[in-house]
This record gives structure tokens, sequence and C-alpha cells, in this order.
């Protein structure tokens, strides 16, 4: 079946592209939930986080994750404060088998989960 973030990665769909480097695409969300709410994705195809860490290769790719989250934070005005989330697996509510990480804000958020 085909992958919805993978083909975004191919820019086989389109999405609105708020930072991108060889390893990561970052798009606005199609249904956002805060004024920035970006997805941080790796280009290359991950199942979710369990599947990311659990090789070398994975966690050079976290890395290119973790150095997005500035740029992003930058580019999208947030950096006065942000959420990032990841929904792991069905249990974690994930909906989409592409490892991708929340990024949301653009105003003060409420409901912490903890
Ligand atoms: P999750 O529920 O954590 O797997 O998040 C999947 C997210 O992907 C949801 O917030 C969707 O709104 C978003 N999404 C699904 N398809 C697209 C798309 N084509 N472009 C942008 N965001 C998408
Ligand atoms: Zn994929």
């Amino acid at each position: 079946m085909p992958c919805v973030f993978c083909m975004i990665a191919k820019k086989e769909i389109p999405s609105n592209v708020v930072y991108e480097n060889d390893d990561v695409i970052c798009f606005n969300d199609l249904k956002p939930i805060t004024p920035v709410h970006v997805l941080i994705v790796p280009k290359k195809h991950f199942d979710d986080i369990l599947d990311l860490s659990a090789t070398q290769e994975g966690q050079q790719v976290m890395t290119a994750v973790l150095k997005a989250v500035p740029e992003v934070a930058r580019i999208t005005g947030v950096e006065s404060g942000f959420r990032l989330i990841n929904n792991c697996r069905e249990d974690g509510g994930q909906t989409v088998m592409h490892v991708h990480f929340h990024l949301i804000g653009g105003i003060k958020l409420g409901a912490k989960m903890l």
C-alpha cells in the first residue's frame, strides 16, 4: 500500500513545505489543531519511533529530526514555546504509519496531558 508521507517526501503529492533537507521534510498538517502545526517527517520510511530507534541508521535520522526542530521553530516563529508530539502505534493514536513528529504552537498551549 502506498505511504502518503513517502509520497509527500518524493513530491508525488503536494504539501506545504516549511523546511526541508536531505533527511527530513517538514510540512503543515492538513488539519492543524493550533496556528502552527508542522509535521517533521524523515524522508526515509520508518513505521514508527520504535522502528526508528531500532537501528543505527534510524538513530542518525533521529538526530536529523532533532536538528530540524529549532529550524522549524525559528521559521514558524514559535521560539517562545511549542510542543513536540509523537503518537506511536495503534494504542498511541498513530494514524499515518510513517514516523512523524507534530510541532504545535503559535498560541499559549493549555491542556497538558502530564
Ligand atoms: P498521527 O495521528 O499522529 O499519525 O498524525 C497524522 C497526521 O497527518 C494528522 O494530523 C493528519 O492531519 C496529517 N495528515 C494526513 N495526511 C496528510 C497530508 N496529505 N498532508 C498533511 N498532513 C496530513
Ligand atoms: Zn512512508
